[in-house]
């Protein structure tokens, strides 16, 4: 059994911390919202009152929080540098950020650790909230081999794919190149079916004769943005579950940061993320990302 603090309990981190219990660790959990850790302990874990009362006796320190200064923050403390984890953290234990944000935080929370003589792992997760619940999450490890070599038992514990990326960051790079491309092709996939559509075609035909042709693509063979052309996907239940608009904006806006601050061309990306923030902009935010179909259907385009 290990000692396991876990920081963050949302709608990702609470389901990885409940997996975490269910596999017999004892987990020590802190959210700045009480329910959540109601919850927790309704489930068998421990609620802390604060970080640092959940890193006690702990071997492995985890956080899920929402982006790169709550991570920076909790880890590195304020401007003055005071009241940061990683000086509370002992010696030879691991910590996983598996929060998705920017490389660089990444990169500078891991080089502060490695100062100090703890493992640390970035290790954005793709899978999201029923992923999370399955235990079926794709972790993208960034770090050290060694760090890597002692957060894989962990991980497989809340995932079923665990990558090793590179070193500290290249996790966050890596998520973010994934889900630029997603953008891209389901942005695609969405014009190509409408514009079939709008000369006639149906959709499922469409969809059938794409997906064994050239134009084959994630999208149309287990995510057809097109309600009712495939069962189970977020399109066929009003575009509810799966992955939120806004997120995938947030995504794209740490890619297109990414993208600047290594100065590459990135034009599909850019108009990808055109396209999702006009759709999020227009009231479908919190719907799945498939939905851009309905961005097109709309003539918003
Ligand atoms: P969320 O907003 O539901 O959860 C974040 C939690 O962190 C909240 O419960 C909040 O109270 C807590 N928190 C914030 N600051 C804190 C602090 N200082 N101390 C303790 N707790 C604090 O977000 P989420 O959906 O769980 O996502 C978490 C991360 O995972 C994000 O970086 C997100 O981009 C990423 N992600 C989400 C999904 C998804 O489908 N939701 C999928 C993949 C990756």
């Amino acid at each position: 059994m290990t000692n396991i603090a876990f920081i963050g309990l949302g709608n990702m981190g609470g389901p990885m911390a409940a997996n975490l219990v269910k596999a017999g660790h004892h987990v020590v959990a802190y959210d700045l919202v009480k329910a959540s850790l109601e919850e927790f302990v309704s489930i068998g874990g421990v609620a802390a009152n604060s970080a640092e009362h959940a890193l006690e006796n702990a071997q492995v320190v985890i956080s899920m929080l929402p982006a790169g200064k709550h991570v920076e923050r909790l880890y590195l403390g304020d401007e003055l540098g005071k009241g940061g984890l990683l000086s509370l953290i002992t010696k030879g234990s691991l910590v996983v950020d598996s929060s998705t944000i920017d490389a660089q935080t990444s990169r500078r929370v891991g080089l502060c650790a490695k100062k100090l003589g703890i493992n640390f792992v970035d290790a954005p997760v793709s899978g999201g909230t029923a992923g999370a619940k399955a235990g079926t999450l794709s972790f993208i490890v960034g770090g050290e081999v060694a760090a890597f070599e002692i957060a894989q038992p962990i991980l497989s514990l809340m995932g079923k794919n665990i990558f090793h990326a590179g070193p500290a960051g290249a996790g966050q790079v890596a998520k973010m190149c994934n889900n630029m491309l997603l953008s891209v092709l389901m942005a695609g996939t969405s014009e190509a079916l409408r514009m079939g559509v709008e000369n006639g075609l149906d959709a499922k035909v469409l969809s059938d004769i794409m997906v064994k042709s050239s134009g084959r693509n994630w999208a149309l063979e287990i995510y057809n943005p097109v309600p009712g052309v495939m069962e189970g996907t977020p399109a066929s239940n009003d575009y509810q579950g799966g992955f939120m608009v806004d997120l995938m904006n947030k995504d794209l806006g740490l890619a297109l940061d990414a993208a600047q601050a290594s100065n590459s061309a990135v034009p599909l990306g850019i108009k990808a993320s055109e396209l999702f923030k006009d759709h999020g902009a227009q009231g479908y935010g919190g719907l799945d990302f498939s939905s851009i179909y309905q961005h097109y259907a709309n003539k918003k385009v």
